[in-house]
């Protein structure tokens, strides 16, 4: 099976299985894992921010973010696709009392004017007053679009500005910077609190960081705890996210060339069904057949892909895939959906 469903479906390499044999390990609820320690002191390094706290989960370090720019009865304000609004069960409303506003956009990525336009200031006694602004980076559900270094600086100022605060969900930040050329600091160091995981494309079993200022993540690090999410000896899982950083981001590009190749491939049979491909998410319009057929076609021909939608497909690229098989599942997708075009002729 080639399996394009997410970049979440990576297994340790043995060389990141042997550093977690070997990882020095201790209690982190009494800050005594070595591991863990380290990991998150190189994560506030490389993210451009005092602190970081490792969190078993991207889900819990955005849970973490928004908590730390919001109170109970306020709201924040994100994309009609955000990870944040789709895809977290709606623990931010559920645990931490915060309501979501969203814009819409094409790809995930909006313009500043369109985010400034829906925050609504605290002196306003009718309407809910604006916390945060949270935007993800590259957007997941947008279809792995990128956001440039001038973008996210737009958006951050309009929000220091107006005194709200910005939280970047960088899930896939280093697919950002492997387009772009700006540094994960770059991008982090804009918003005042960021994520990076390090189970997406960078490899490890679990795991995401969240940075921030010293003060913040100290509070994240006891929210944290109350959510019955404290460590004990993780340092094992903690060597997984620091072999990944260390050998894992300068090849994320790697996946960018494989996602374009298999696209290439699909349009080789089906022009229209995709289009520009910003990082390792290809999302591919299955017209008439819908995204059930091609899937259940796919993966009876040995390719997994996801269903965005009643009508798109999403195939994601990542370290556990070459780019020969990257071709081959675009043949196989190319084949379905050009069968069922000569059907219809
Ligand atoms: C995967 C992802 C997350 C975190 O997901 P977890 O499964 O909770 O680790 C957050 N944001 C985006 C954009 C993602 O793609």
């Amino acid at each position: 099976m080639i399996d394009l469903r997410s970049d979440t479906v990576t297994r340790p390499t043995p060389q990141m299985r042997e550093a977690m044999l070997t990882a020095p390990v201790g209690d982190d609820v009494y800050a005594e894992d070595p591991s863990i320690t380290e990991l998150e002191r190189y994560g506030a390094e490389l993210l451009g921010h005092e602190a970081s706290l490792f969190c078993v989960s991207g889900s819990l370090a955005n849970l973490l973010g928004v908590w730390l720019s919001s109170e109970p009865g306020t709201e924040v304000l994100c994309d009609v696709r955000a990870h944040i609004v789709r895809a977290e069960m709606g623990a931010h409303a559920v645990l931490h009392g915060v309501t979501t506003r969203t814009w819409t956009s094409s790809d995930g990525v909006a313009d500043v004017d369109t985010i400034c336009a829906l925050i609504s200031d605290r002196t306003n006694p009718y309407l809910v007053a604006t916390a945060a602004v949270e935007i993800e980076n590259t957007h997941n559900f947008g279809g792995g679009t990128v956001w440039s270094l001038p973008q996210v600086g737009a958006v951050a100022q309009a929000c220091h500005e107006r005194g709200v605060r910005l939280h970047l969900d960088g899930a896939r930040l280093g697919n950002a910077c492997a387009e772009t050329g700006a540094t994960l600091a770059q991008y982090a160091g804009l918003a005042d609190t960021a994520t990076l995981c390090l189970s997406k494309g960078l490899g490890a079993p679990v795991g995401t960081l969240l940075a921030g200022s010293a003060a913040d993540i100290e509070r994240a690090r006891v929210q944290r705890k109350r959510l019955g999410g404290g460590w004990r000896q993780a340092g094992m899982l903690a060597a997984a996210g620091m072999y990944a950083l260390r050998h894992h981001l300068d090849r994320l590009g790697d996946d960018h060339v494989a996602a374009r190749a298999f696209a290439a491939e699909v349009a080789k049979k089906a022009p229209r069904a995709v289009g520009h491909v910003p990082t390792n998410i290809v999302v591919v319009d299955t017209g008439a057949l819908g995204a059930a057929t091609v899937c259940a076609a796919a993966q009876a021909a040995g390719v997994v892909v996801s269903a965005l939608d009643a009508h798109t497909i999403r195939a994601v690229t990542h370290l556990d895939v070459t780019e020969a098989e990257c071709v081959q599942a675009g043949a196989v997708i190319a084949d379905i959906l050009s069968a069922q075009a000569s059907t219809a002729a």
